[in-house]
């Protein structure tokens, strides 16, 4: 199921599709309001957000360089798994309020 998503006040769409890369990101040359952000299917844990971060990195400056994306990309993935983040976990509706509090710590 595709998530509209906004970066830097930009609409964008998360779909998560068979494709032979990890990830990947439409380029500026297609209108706004149509962009899509593609992770391939079956992605989990670490990786996933991983990829998730690297293509948000993209959508956000299209000019950013790979070098700063993979930095970024590796600290915030070690930071956001240390803090229990995981693909697999179920939705969570309501939140958990632990959780939540601990994330605006
Ligand atoms: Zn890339």
């Amino acid at each position: 199921m595709p998530h509209r998503v906004t970066i830097r006040g930009r609409k964008w769409t998360v779909r998560h599709a068979h494709i032979a890369n990890d990830g990947d990101c439409d380029p500026p040359s297609v209108p706004p309001g149509e962009r899509v952000i593609r992770i391939r299917s079956g992605l989990r844990g670490e990786r996933h957000l991983a990829v998730a971060i690297h293509e948000f990195l993209h959508a956000d400056d299209w000019r950013r360089k790979h070098r700063s994306i993979d930095r970024l990309t590796r600290d915030l993935t070690a930071y956001l798994a240390c803090l229990g983040y995981h693909r697999d976990e179920p939705p969570r509706s309501p939140p958990a309020r632990d959780a939540t509090q601990d994330l605006h710590g």
